[in-house]
């Protein structure tokens, strides 16, 4: 990385006197690969600290505008591999090394436990049954017969609102239209298929246009926000729960008893048991929104971690269904997630490790045709957590749990 020019040291002084913001030394030194070095050395001399872990040859000329303001550097998280993940989706097929990052010790073993059962028990089945990324602007109308007209019209105009949105993109393509009345209020869900991208910024796009056309056919109607929380982003919501955002996804294991025995030191009726009593009565008697599951956000969150997708979408994305039940030929687990918003472009996925990590999985940019590398995704990361929960609900049953987290947790194995 260069150095920081005179003119960085000009510039350091006049950011000492108060004089220049932070955030203005990109424009200022036309090089945000220079301006995250100087914002970073000013912190170090203005509070006395050694920030120099920060330091990080990731291209900030590129990430700036992109992904992040302000830059002084980065973090970096450890990525363990589990796998071989055995898949047999309608876009995910054949054997998966899956990327995991995490600071959390213990899971990626945990993980690597699950695959290697769902391999024996020859591989998990997995798919995509819906598709559609949600936004909802909110419309303020005189009163509650505006409102209801707003919502009639709304439903009766698909097509040609499904125009108005395909003007801001190329695969971005409206499929519903969802109106929600409270009062003087009209809440539009907008629901569009995002082709690999995640979708976030595609149909905020798409909504603002949609919106000017509802306002221009409705002129009593106000639009006032692109975004009226009925999407839902980033917020536990029944509403992704239930209608679903992004991926709904499902996947599916039998394990023949013989390998829950041996592999797993337990049997199918102990699994069958904590499922009942954990995952629903437990959950149910906590009141948990999404959460009728052993640990989907586990997996979830380092997968999203390592291949650049939206953390804070962990929220609604790791919702998860859980079942397990024990069958004559040994054990039946499923996981379901309504609401699973994964990309392979756009967002953090361009970013040098993060797209070594989708590469990994052989689903690194554009699908072709279009749309297929995130589905094949969302199948991946199903199957994923359907390795977690058999491999933490065993442990459970087996009583294995706080033994495997003292040694991998705590580097207990090591002393
Ligand atoms: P994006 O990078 O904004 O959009 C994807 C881009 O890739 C579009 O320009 C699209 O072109 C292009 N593209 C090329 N090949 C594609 C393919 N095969 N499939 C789909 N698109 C393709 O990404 P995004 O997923 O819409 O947004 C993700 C970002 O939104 C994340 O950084 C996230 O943090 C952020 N976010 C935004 C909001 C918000 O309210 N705006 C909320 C939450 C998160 P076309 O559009 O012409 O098809």
């Amino acid at each position: 990385m260069a150095p920081a020019s005179p003119i960085g040291m000009e510039i350091e002084e006049a950011i000492l006197r108060g004089e220049v913001q932070l955030y203005r030394l990109d424009e200022l030194l036309k090089s945000s690969n220079q301006a995250t070095e100087l914002r970073r050395k000013f912190l170090e001399k203005k509070l006395g600290k050694d920030l120099s872990a920060l330091k990080s040859d990731l291209p900030f000329d590129k990430i700036v505008g992109r992904n992040c303001e302000n830059t002084i550097g980065a973090v970096s998280i450890p990525v363990g591999v589990a796998g071989p993940l055995k898949v047999e989706g309608r876009y995910a097929k054949g054997e998966f090394y899956v990327p995991l990052a995490t600071t959390e010790g213990a899971l990626v073993a945990s993980v690597n436990r699950g695959c290697s059962t769902i391999k024996d028990a020859s591989g998990a089945l997995a798919a995509v049954i819906a598709d559609a990324m949600t936004r909802a602007p909110i419309f303020e109308t005189p009163s509650l017969s505006h409102s209801i007209a707003l919502a009639e019209w709304v439903k009766s105009e698909l097509e040609l609102l499904k125009r108005a949105f395909s003007e801001t993109t190329r695969h971005g393509e409206l499929v519903e239209v969802r109106p929600f009345v409270a009062g003087r209020h009209v809440f539009v869900r907008l629901e569009a298929r995002t082709g690999d991208a995640m979708g976030m910024n595609m149909v905020t796009r798409g909504s603002e246009r949609v919106a000017a056309k509802i306002v221009e056919a409705n002129p009593w109607a106000r639009h006032l926000a692109v975004s009226g929380n009925l999407c839902t982003d980033k917020k536990a919501a029944a509403i992704n729960w239930i209608l679903g955002r992004g991926k709904t996804v499902t996947a599916e294991v039998t394990i023949p008893r013989k390998i829950v025995e041996e592999k797993l030191k337990t049997t199918p009726e102990a699994m069958q048991k904590v499922a009942m009593t954990k995952l629903y009565l437990g959950s149910a008697r906590a009141g948990v929104l999404g959460g009728f599951n052993a640990h989907a956000a586990n997996i979830v969150a380092a997968l999203f971690l390592a291949t650049g997708q939206d953390p804070a979408q962990v929220v609604e994305s790791s919702s998860c269904i859980t079942m397990v039940e024990a069958v004559e030929e040994g054990v039946y687990v499923s996981v379901t997630l309504p609401s699973l918003e994964v990309g392979t472009v756009g967002g953090g996925t361009w970013l040098p490790a993060q797209k070594a990590a989708l590469d990994l999985m052989g689903v690194a940019g554009p699908g072709d045709p279009p749309g297929t590398n995130a589905l094949k995704l969302a199948e991946i990361v199903a199957s994923t957590v359907l390795a977690g929960e058999v491999s933490l609900i065993a442990a459970l049953a087996a009583h294995h749990l706080v033994r495997a987290h003292m040694r991998l947790g705590r580097g207990e194995s090591k002393t």
